[in-house]
């Protein structure tokens, strides 16, 4: 017997004298060890859901088995087959070893990565830059995010960034869109990619709500400049959501120091939000500028054969590989706009199996896609609403915010707004403030003409019916 199995023979000793039979079986014995080296048990993992599964509630037993058989030093590094013999190796959370392949491969650990609570870190005295945690998840990096016309130009831009940041026109990035449709992914993604390329540069990821309670708490703890200094010491800033900084007129003017001196600096600024600089609404005019100094770029929800590929890469990332087509074909159809919502199905399909330890049939499959987009069947909000209408009538989005009086771009208005009425639950002032600051009284004079005109049209009656069928169907 080679030492490396012996190591993982005693490991798997002390971790059965832990656990039950049944745990044991499913998550320990299929996995084989296949080296040692400086200390370094090398494992491989059927696949990646197990890994997480380990990562997720084994490491420290896990941890401790190494410890007890290696030694203090003692570490564990996953592997996991790919093709033909090939393996990949994955980075640890809990035992922690980084391999030199990691980067390569693009999978890469920050040593600061913690998923825990996000602490305070500009009230520790005596902070030096060299411990800020980065708070940036490892899981959502570039590898698996799937490109596609939806998201080109961002993820372009993102990547070029990452490998010149502060130095490209980019600055800052502007990512935008609806929910669902990758830019907190995007955003991580950028970090990471970046401390590949840089690791000595100090990158922060951080939400806007973080942002404004840390800004609300250093107020109450009069510590705004410790707050400010912190946040100037880093080399990259990415903001997630900004929108909930809307009408916190205090915490932007803070935010916006903090991007002049950025800007000025040369370091990035990555901001992501729900809508365009032109649209998002409560911020001062003088930071909205700002937000369009660099590039601004939305993500659009993908095309089928983007969704087909989001689909088999998460499956693949899962170890599932028995997933008919058909199935894989039906999710991509059934649910088109949102990412996350085709990620749930994907886990109600999968626990489905794993549970009832059952092959996933076309039949089950669809069942549970039907029940799972029902579930899930959202209000349709305004946005989503101007969206459809644009695009139905081939008019871009941008314009129904002018006072445009062009005929088809009043037409989109005011379906739009005959539809907001229908759908939401917005008073026709907000429908109004919402589609190019019109009084409620334009709104309800929109809604009548839609009316009369359908009444009278039937070319626009069957258009109406035909968009009403594509915002019920998301
Ligand atoms: P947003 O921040 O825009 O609401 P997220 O970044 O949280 O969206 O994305 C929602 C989910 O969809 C995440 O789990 C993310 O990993 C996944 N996702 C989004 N875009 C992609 C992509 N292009 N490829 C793979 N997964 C994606
Ligand atoms: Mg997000």
């Amino acid at each position: 017997m080679e030492e490396y199995q012996s190591v993982w023979e005693q490991c798997l000793q002390i971790i059965k004298d832990n656990i039950d039979e049944g745990n044991f079986a499913t998550w320990f014995q299929p996995i084989k060890a296949i080296g040692l080296k400086d200390k370094v048990l090398t494992v491989q993992v059927p696949s990646l859901y197990y890994y997480e599964w380990i990562e997720g509630n084994y490491w420290q037993l896990l941890k401790s088995a190494i410890h007890r058989v290696l030694g203090k030093e003692g570490k564990v590094e996953y592997k996991i087959l790919v093709v033909n013999e090939q393996t990949m190796t994955l980075p640890t959370s809990g035992i922690g070893v980084v391999s030199s392949q990691d980067k390569k491969l693009n999978i890469h650990i920050d040593e600061d990565t913690d998923q825990k609570e996000i602490p305070n870190p500009f009230v520790l005295p005596g902070l030096k830059k060299l411990n800020i945690q980065s708070q940036l998840n490892k899981d959502l990096n570039f590898d698996n995010f799937i490109e596609g016309e939806c998201n080109s130009l961002a993820r372009a831009a993102g990547f070029a960034i990452a490998k010149d940041p502060g130095k490209t026109a980019f600055n800052p990035l502007f990512l935008y869109s609806g929910v669902g449709l990758g830019k907190t992914h995007l955003a991580h993604a950028i970090g990471l990619q970046t401390k590949i390329y840089h690791p000595d540069l100090t990158v922060l990821y951080v939400d806007a709500d973080t942002f404004l309670q840390q800004y609300v708490e250093a107020a109450r703890g009069n510590n705004i400049n410790d707050f400010v200094h912190f946040y100037q010491m880093l080399d990259m800033l990415i903001i997630d959501d900004i929108q909930f900084l809307a009408n916190k007129t205090k915490t932007q003017e803070t935010f916006f120091h903090i991007f002049n001196h950025f800007h000025q600096k040369g370091k990035q600024i990555i901001i992501t939000a729900d809508k365009s600089p032109a649209e998002i609404a409560g911020f001062e005019q003088r930071l909205l500028s700002r937000f369009k100094w660099g590039l601004s770029a939305d993500l659009q929800s993908p095309d089928r054969e983007t969704r087909v590929r989001i689909i088999r890469n998460k499956l693949y990332r899962n170890g599932i590989d028995s997933i008919p087509e058909e199935v894989i074909e039906y999710l991509s159809c059934r649910i088109v706009t949102n990412i996350r919502e085709i990620e749930g199905a994907i886990i109600s399909i999968m626990a489905y199996s794993t549970l009832n330890k059952k092959k996933i049939t076309v039949e089950s499959a669809k069942q549970m896609i039907d029940k799972f987009v029902r579930n899930t069947a959202h209000e349709i909000s305004i946005d989503y609403i101007q969206k459809v209408v644009c695009n139905y009538f081939n008019v871009k989005l941008e314009d129904l915010f002018t006072s445009s009086r062009k005929r088809d771009i009043v037409q989109v208005r005011q379906v739009s707004m005959h539809f907001a009425k229908k759908y939401t639950d917005l008073s026709l002032a907000q429908i109004g403030a919402q589609c190019g600051n019109k009084d409620h009284a334009t709104v309800l004079h929109a809604c009548r003409t839609v009316d009369n005109l359908k009444a009278t049209d039937r070319h626009f009656k069957v258009q109406l019916e035909e968009i009403d069928k594509i915002l019920k169907n998301s």
